[in-house]
């Protein structure tokens, strides 16, 4: 029987057969029954929002990671905007973070009038480099945003120890990474304060949500009164006690960045199956790893005595070894029905930090990753065949660009 070689295969960029005939997306939230009744259990309850379920999941997520407190927000991003407060940054201050990320790393840093300092990343694990920001410390840094890029917690010994000589404030930017330990420690109980997101792409979801985890009393405290408004109800905390039971005072400007009681039920839900979720992430990266290896890609990096919870699964194209750029290969997949992705365009080279005078060049290896780096669809409910097609879909592309 005549067996057609994989070789002449034609790519549906070109008009041939996808390898996929529904489209995959390269991440999505899995929602059960369980959490659609939690949901309607709340919907039909006195609060649906400043209720009982707020503090559940703040004390449930608490819990799981290992911290004496949390705090929800509405998303993630306000959430970072909170420890910014919390930890005091103002006009003059300096605070290192990692380009290779989403923007609102940095973007908090400019709501409380910060001036963001990016430190490149280390080209094979693609985290924050500590020798980097060790020669980025001036007499005004006064924080430290590390990403767990992917869900691979960052080398968060060394940058505490880092900060504790400099006394500085770590934010663990965290949003890729609940789940994940880092020697054993489980992420969330590490640096002062740490980000959550829930984001139907992240571990769990509550559709817009975020939590910081701290051990700090005092940070708790400034995380509370900048979610709402910046008022306490706080007889202990209050200026004057005799004025009535109506009373409430404002000490600062804060905001209204609270969560629902609607996607707090949602999360505390989704709380009970975050084990299974990132077990299935770690088993999808595994059968990755073991489908792609023969292929001209890097695969990602797997730092000792770290468990990712595998938020991204990123390849690097092996440029040298192909006749077409990430653009191409970027559009070859997606015709295949594979929903790639890019994660990230370095932070310093969007518009906004361009005009603010960052130069490119100013991080070379983020900026050089950003040229070959290709995200694969990764979610608990893709299933083998999905991962295989995704893989099929790499090699087709890949052979049909390969140089010879
Ligand atoms: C998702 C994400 C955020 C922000 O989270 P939102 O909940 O979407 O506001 C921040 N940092 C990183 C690295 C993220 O991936």
């Amino acid at each position: 029987m005549h067996v057609k070689p994989v070789k002449e295969e034609r790519l549906a960029i070109h008009g041939g057969q996808p390898v996929r005939t529904a489209y995959l997306a390269y991440g999505r939230q899995s929602i059960s029954e369980e959490d659609i009744a939690a949901v309607i259990e709340t919907l039909r309850s006195p609060y649906l929002t400043q209720g009982p379920k707020i503090r559940e999941f703040e004390e449930a997520v608490a819990r799981l990671v290992g911290a004496k407190y949390a705090v929800a927000f509405a998303n993630g991003t306000a959430a970072l905007h909170g420890a910014c407060y919390a930890a005091g940054i103002s006009a003059g201050d300096e605070v290192i973070t990692t380009p290779l990320t989403f923007a609102a790393s940095a973007n908090c840093v400019r709501y409380c009038g910060g001036t963001v300092v990016f430190a490149d990343i280390r080209p094979d694990t693609y985290l924050i480099d500590p020798e980097q920001i060790r020669q980025h410390i001036t007499p005004r840094t006064k924080a430290i945003i590390p990403v767990d890029f992917t869900g691979q917690p960052a080398d968060m010994e060394e940058i505490m120890r880092i900060a504790r000589d400099h006394g500085l404030i770590v934010i663990e930017d965290a949003a890729h990474s609940l789940g994940a330990t880092y020697k054993g420690k489980r992420i969330g109980s590490i640096a002062d304060m740490t980000m959550f997101s829930f984001h139907p792409v992240k571990h769990i979801t509550t559709g817009e949500g975020g939590m910081i985890t701290t051990d700090s009393e005092a940070f708790y405290h400034r995380l509370l009164l900048f979610r709402s408004h910046g008022i306490t109800r706080d007889p202990a905390r209050m200026h004057r006690q005799d004025e009535g039971a109506w009373y409430y005072e404002m000490h600062d400007l804060g905001y209204n960045y609270r969560m629902t009681d609607i996607q707090a039920a949602l999360g505390l839900s989704q709380i009970r199956g975050l084990d299974a979720f990132v077990e299935r992430r770690r088993a999808i990266a595994r059968l990755y790893d073991e489908l792609l290896s023969p292929l001209p890609v890097i695969l990602p990096y797997r730092a000792p005595e770290r468990e990712s919870s595998w938020h991204l699964y990123l390849i690097g194209l092996q440029l040298e070894k192909l006749t077409a750029g990430r653009k191409e290969i970027y559009e070859a997949l997606l015709a295949e029905n594979i929903g790639v992705n890019v994660h990230y365009i370095p932070v310093h080279l969007h518009p906004y930090y361009q005009a603010a005078g960052y130069p490119k060049g100013l991080a070379p290896h983020a900026e050089a990753l950003y040229e070959r780096i290709l995200t694969l669809p990764l979610f608990p409910a893709m299933s083998d065949e999905d991962v295989r097609n995704v893989a099929r879909a790499v090699e087709k592309v890949t052979r049909a660009f390969a140089r010879v």
